[in-house]
């Protein structure tokens, strides 16, 4: 009988969990619950406080992972954020509370998963509108990356529609539907924008990746899975004898980062390959040997240059535009060659052409008209030498534009009027492209805007 009740008792004590056995929501779709959501959940439902939970996981957890205010933060990529899923599925005995985090993937991708530099909450206006007990925030709600609510088709959104204040993290179900700063409702000021196909795709390859994450399995995809993927797609454009420097270079380093496992991709890498490659994230997932081949390799249109820039770089394609479009009318005595113009906005050309082909047409134009291709040459040499010849100090006094240019002239042996021409364009770009300058067009185009200014003028050449 004694034995009896003992067995009971520690079958009872091996079931008996701290937390009421909530279930996760959405297991095996793309539409899984975020572990953070979970935790609200729980917290609602057991009225236990936040720091009541961060204490009890930090108990036992590994050091770092009771960090309130990284609570949040559950992409459970790196090994803190894993063992603190870990502890909250002892805690509440549900299994599989890691299908409503990343950790499939922690093995393959980077802990950057964010494209704008840093993680702002991002809802779904219709959702938060249609918000009952039953209800719960998506995993894929966190992807920043994803431009529409999967349900409603709606844009996410990140700001206040009144205020224009990005909004907390909080844990307090409540309060999550009402801007912390203004108190205006979150779920007004729903946006159904008109998207170009290749945003749709981003979106389509975020979803399979987030139900490939959701799907219970025992553990994460290996990292071979990128590195098998990336060397076939190097061998293969080795093969193709691909033209274009760029992309072998580009391709190149996606390679060596992949086989020395030095610099995992982030989810923008990831989904630059397969856009490269022309084929989808879950096809990448399951065969990527397979998918590495030959096959796709010349019938995708996004091969020209990397489809998907960062946020910072689709700024500075941005600014470049401005620039270029500034510099033209400045109507100068001489056009330089546009990658040497401009050379400090540090972008891919194709992009910029991709783009800003209005612009980018006109000044190939102008520039062309300016002679014969050995007389454009002999022209961007001297254009080289009279930007050294410009900050070179003058021995006698103050610069004198003439006597730089009888110099430019000398050294480049062409006609003094020439010499006086390319001089004076290299001194206008000169001038217009001071360290503040170049801040103020950069500054034209926030941070966040930019991937979106990029993405809806992407024609893919
Ligand atoms: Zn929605
Ligand atoms: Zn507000």
């Amino acid at each position: 009988m004694n034995s009896q009740r003992s067995i009971a008792k520690s079958d009872l004590k091996a079931r008996w969990t701290v937390l009421p056995p909530l279930k996760l929501k959405g297991v095996g779709t793309s539409l899984v619950e975020s572990v953070p959501s979970y935790v609200a959940r729980m917290l609602w439902t057991t009225g236990v406080p936040l720091n009541h939970l961060v204490r009890c996981v930090a108990r036992r957890a590994i050091p770092g992972s009771g960090s309130s205010t990284t609570f949040m933060v559950s992409e459970a990529l790196n090994t803190i954020a894993i063992s603190r899923v870990e502890e909250l599925e002892s805690l509440s005995g549900e299994k599989d509370l890691r299908c409503g985090s990343l950790w499939a993937l922690s093995e393959i991708m980077s802990y950057k998963t964010n494209v704008y530099g840093e993680y702002k909450r991002r809802w779904c206006p219709q959702c938060y509108e249609d918000w009952d007990s039953n209800s719960y925030e998506p995993l894929v709600w966190r992807v920043d990356l994803l431009g529409v609510c999967p349900r409603h088709q709606c844009r996410m959104e990140c700001t206040c529609p009144k205020c224009g204040k990005f909004q907390r993290d909080t844990y307090q179900l409540d309060l999550r539907r009402t801007c912390w700063a203004c108190g205006t409702s979150l779920s007004t000021g729903a946006i159904w924008p008109k998207r170009p196909d290749f945003a749709h795709w981003v979106d389509e390859q975020i979803m399979q990746l987030i139900e490939f994450c959701a799907t219970p399995r025992a553990v994460p995809a290996p990292l071979s899975i990128y590195t098998d993927f990336a060397m076939g797609l190097c061998i293969n454009a080795k093969r193709s004898g691909r033209r274009d420097t760029v992309m072998r270079l580009i391709l190149k380093d996606i390679e060596r980062h992949a086989r020395r496992n030095s610099r995992r991709p982030t989810l923008r890498s990831l989904l630059n390959v397969c856009a490269l490659q022309g084929i989808s994230v879950q096809e990448l997932l399951c065969a990527p040997r397979q998918v590495s081949g030959p096959l796709l390799f010349d019938q995708w249109p996004g091969m020209s240059y990397l489809p998907l820039p960062s946020a910072v770089h689709a700024q500075r394609i941005h600014a470049a535009s401005r620039y270029l479009e500034d510099f033209l009318a400045l109507d100068p005595p001489f056009l330089p060659p546009m990658n040497i113009l401009l050379l400090c906005f540090h972008i891919q050309l194709l992009a910029l052409k991709d783009v800003a082909a209005d612009i980018f047409h006109a000044y190939e134009e102008r520039y062309l008209s300016q002679g014969s291709r050995s007389r454009l040459a002999c022209l961007r040499s001297s254009f080289l030498c009279a930007r050294r010849v410009l900050i070179h100090p003058c021995r006698r006094g103050f610069p004198n534009l003439n006597r730089q240019a009888e110099r430019l002239a000398r050294l480049m042996e062409v006609s003094l009027q020439d010499a006086t021409m390319v001089l004076e364009g290299a001194k206008l770009m000169r001038e217009t492209q001071t360290e503040e300058m170049i801040e103020k067009y950069r500054s034209g185009l926030p941070l966040r805007s930019a991937l979106d200014w990029f993405l809806e003028r992407r024609r893919f050449l």
